[in-house]
C-alpha cells in the first residue's frame, strides 16, 4: 500500500488535463445567441428535454448548459417542464420503443409553431444502439426533425451553435 501511495505521488494523475476552456469563442458564440435570440423570440425560447433513450452522455453536456460558465438563461433560453410551455423538444438518445409513445405524445402536447433538435448521434440514427431489439432507430423514425446536433456526446458549444442555426 505504501509502495503504491508513494507510486502516485511521484507519477502523478493518470488522466490527462482538462482542455482550456476557448472563452473567446464561447463569448462570441454568446453574443451571437444573444442577438439572434433578442431580434426573433424577444428574448424568450422554451426548450423541453427529452430522453428518448440515451446513456445519458448528452444529458451530462446538456446540464452543463445551465452551469455558471455557460449559463444559458442570460440570453433567454430556458428549460420548461411542460411540453405545453414549450417551443424547441431537444431529443436525446436513438427512439427506443419503450419511449416510442412518449415522445409522439410530448410532440402532439407541444403547441405550434414548435421545432425539434436532435442532440447527439444516437438521435441522429441509432448510433452505437442501431439495430438494438430495443430501438426503431433515430429521432426521425418518430418525430419530424429540424436539426441534427451531431457528437457522442455534442460538447455545450456544439449545442450552442446548433441553438443558434435553429434560430
Ligand atoms: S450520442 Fe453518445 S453520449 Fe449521446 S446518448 Fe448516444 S452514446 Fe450516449
Amino acid at each position: 500500500m505504501r509502495k503504491t501511495l508513494l507510486k502516485s505521488l511521484i507519477e502523478g494523475p493518470l488522466t490527462e488535463a482538462a482542455p482550456g476552456a476557448d472563452d473567446a469563442e464561447l463569448a462570441a458564440f454568446a453574443a451571437e445567441v444573444d442577438r439572434k435570440a433578442r431580434a426573433r423570440l424577444g428574448r424568450s425560447l422554451a426548450i423541453r428535454e427529452i430522453d428518448a433513450g440515451s446513456c445519458n452522455g448528452c444529458e451530462l453536456e446538456i446540464n452543463a448548459l445551465g452551469n455558471a460558465f455557460y449559463d444559458l438563461e442570460r440570453f433567454g433560453l430556458r428549460f420548461v417542464a411542460s411540453p405545453r410551455h414549450a417551443d424547441v423538444l431537444l431529443v436525446t438518445g436513438p427512439a427506443t420503443k419503450n419511449m416510442e409513445e412518449a415522445l409522439a405524445r410530448t410532440y402532439q402536447a407541444t403547441p405550434a409553431p414548435k421545432w425539434v433538435v436532435a442532440a447527439g448521434d444516437c438521435a441522429f440514427d441509432g448510433g452505437v444502439f442501431a439495430g438494438s431489439y430495443a430501438c426503431i432507430g433515430g429521432v426521425s423514425a418518430v418525430v419530424p426533425v429540424d436539426l441534427y446536433i451531431p457528437g457522442c456526446p455534442p460538447t455545450p458549444l456544439s449545442l450552442l451553435k446548433g441553438l443558434i442555426a435553429l434560430i
